[in-house]
């Protein structure tokens, strides 16, 4: 019988993700080869951001491609997913997310089993009740709106 490989889940390719999966990627390099480990990322996106780099971005010093970093080009024994974690059954060791093409099928979602995860989403910025805030000011997290206020 063929043993299947031990999956080790990331959800989210940000910074903590990315260095997450890049470790276990140098640490497992032997049992990635052997077929024994599987290292999943799944992301909305196939780059992190380099969130520091934003203001430089911002202000026109540097070009918005140096603040991003591909994930399947540093991350090429692991396995990346473009898609989002919609619910966890940590019991059952099941992950259920969507991904652009299941949505624009309307296949609704598609689940993962995993044996171990790692939780690294990021956070939501807190929008302070400022009046007009919320409806005009542009946010500072991503490349887009980064070249959006430099725009
Ligand atoms: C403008 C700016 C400047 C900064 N400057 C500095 C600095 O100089 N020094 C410093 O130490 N820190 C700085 N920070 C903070 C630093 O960037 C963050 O602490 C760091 O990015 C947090 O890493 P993270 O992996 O937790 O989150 P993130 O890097 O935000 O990554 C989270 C990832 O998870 C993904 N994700 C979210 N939900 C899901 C889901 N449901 N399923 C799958 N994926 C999901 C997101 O799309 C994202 O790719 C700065 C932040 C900003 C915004």
């Amino acid at each position: 019988m063929v043993k299947e490989p031990v999956r080790i889940l990331v959800v989210g390719g940000g910074y903590v993700g990315m260095y997450t999966a890049l470790r276990l990627q140098r640490k497992l390099k032997p049992e990635l080869k052997r077929g024994t480990a599987e290292i999943v990322v799944i992301t909305p996106d196939p780059y992190m951001t380099y969130q520091p780099f934003l203001p430089e971005a911002a202000a026109g010093s540097i070009s918005p491609r140096h603040v991003v970093v591909p994930l399947r080009r540093v991350l090429d024994k692991c396995r990346i997913v473009v898609g989002e974690v919609r619910s966890l059954d940590h019991g059952k060791r099941t992950a259920t997310f969507t991904t652009l093409a299941t949505e624009e099928e309307g296949a609704g979602t598609v689940d993962l089993t995993y044996d171990e995860i790692v939780l690294a989403p990021g956070s939501i910025a807190r929008t302070l009740p400022v009046p007009g805030l919320a409806e005009y000011a542009i946010g500072f997290k991503t490349v887009e709106e980064a070249i959006g206020l430099r725009n």
